[in-house]
C-alpha cells in the first residue's frame, strides 16, 4: 500500500492524431468531475505540445513514453530527459515490454534512462514483467525482481520517487490479464524489495497494466499492493478509460 492515492496511466503507444487526441481528451475532461484519483496521459513525443496545451489547468499529468539514456548530443532520432521537461512532462515508462522486446532494452539501460528522468524530475515509470514462458518455468519473481534490482542499484536513495509497473507481458494486449491473486502475489514482492531498499517504500505506486479494464479493474485495484494502472488499449476511449478512473477513486 502507498501512502498516495491510486494512480491510473494511459499508455497510447502509437495511437492518435491531432484530431483523435482533440477528441479523446476533450471527453475525458468532461467526465472528471468525480474522478478523486491520480491520473497520466503518457503521448507519443510528436503530440507532447499538443496534450501540454489541452491537460493544461487539469489534473491529468503529462507523460512520456520513452526517453533516452543520453543527456543530448549525436544521438539523431531520440529526445532526452531535459527535452520532455520542457514540455511540462511528469511522467515517463521506461522499459515498456515492447522497448524491450523489439529494441532489446537491457535491464542496464533501463535503469539508465529511470535516472535520466529523475534527475529531469520526471517520474519514470519502470516497467517490470515476465513472458509466458518465464512464468511457466517458474522464473516470474526471479526475473521481475532482477529487472527492479538493476534500477535500484543505479539510482540508490532516489528510489523511492519512482512508480514501478507490473505488466506481465502474456497479458498485454492479448486479453488475459493477470488473476487479483496473481497481481497482488507479484507486487508483495515487488514491495518486499522496496522495503529493503529504502525506508520510504511506502511512497512507491505499484501500478498493474495488463488487459486492465472497466470490468476487471475494480477487482485488481481491490488488492492491498495494487495502487494503480497502465492502461493501453482501453485507455484510447473515454467510455472505457473514465470508469476505470472512477473504479480507482474509491
Ligand atoms: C500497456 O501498453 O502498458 C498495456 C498494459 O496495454 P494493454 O492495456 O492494452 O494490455
Amino acid at each position: 500500500m502507498t501512502v498516495h492515492s491510486k494512480l491510473m496511466v494511459a499508455n497510447w503507444k502509437m495511437h492518435g492524431s491531432l484530431a483523435a487526441n482533440a477528441s479523446l481528451l476533450a471527453d475525458v475532461l468532461a467526465g472528471m468531475a468525480d474522478v478523486l484519483c491520480r491520473s497520466a496521459v503518457c503521448v507519443p513525443s510528436v503530440y507532447l505540445a499538443q496534450v501540454q496545451a489541452l491537460l493544461s489547468g487539469s489534473s491529468i499529468g503529462l507523460g512520456a513514453q520513452d526517453v533516452s539514456a543520453q543527456a543530448s548530443g549525436a544521438y539523431t532520432g531520440e529526445v532526452s530527459a531535459d527535452m520532455l521537461r520542457d514540455f511540462g512532462v511528469r511522467y515517463c515508462i521506461v522499459g515498456h515490454s515492447e522497448r524491450r522486446q523489439n529494441h532489446a532494452e537491457s535491464d542496464v539501460l533501463v535503469a539508465t534512462k529511470a535516472q535520466r528522468t529523475l534527475a529531469a524530475g520526471i517520474t519514470p515509470i519502470v516497467c517490470v514483467g515476465e513472458s509466458l514462458q518465464e512464468r511457466q518455468a517458474g522464473q516470474t519473481e526471479a526475473v521481475v525482481k532482477r529487472q527492479l534490482a538493476a534500477v535500484i542499484h543505479a539510482n540508490g536513495h532516489c528510489i523511492s520517487e519512482i512508480v514501478v509497473a507490473y505488466e506481465p507481458v502474456w497479458a498485454i494486449g492479448t486479453g488475459l490479464t493477470a488473476t487479483p491473486e496473481q497481481a497482488q502475489q507479484v507486487h508483495a514482492v515487488l514491495r518486499a524489495q522496496l522495503q529493503a531498499a529504502t525506508a520510504h517504500a511506502d511512497r512507491v505506486s505499484i501500478l498493474y497494466g495488463g488487459s486492465m479494464n472497466a470490468t476487471n479493474a475494480v477487482e485488481l485495484l481491490s488488492q492491498p499492493d495494487v495502487d494503480g494502472g497502465l492502461i493501453g488499449g482501453a485507455s484510447l476511449r473515454a467510455e472505457d478509460f473514465l470508469p476505470m478512473l472512477k473504479a480507482a477513486s474509491r
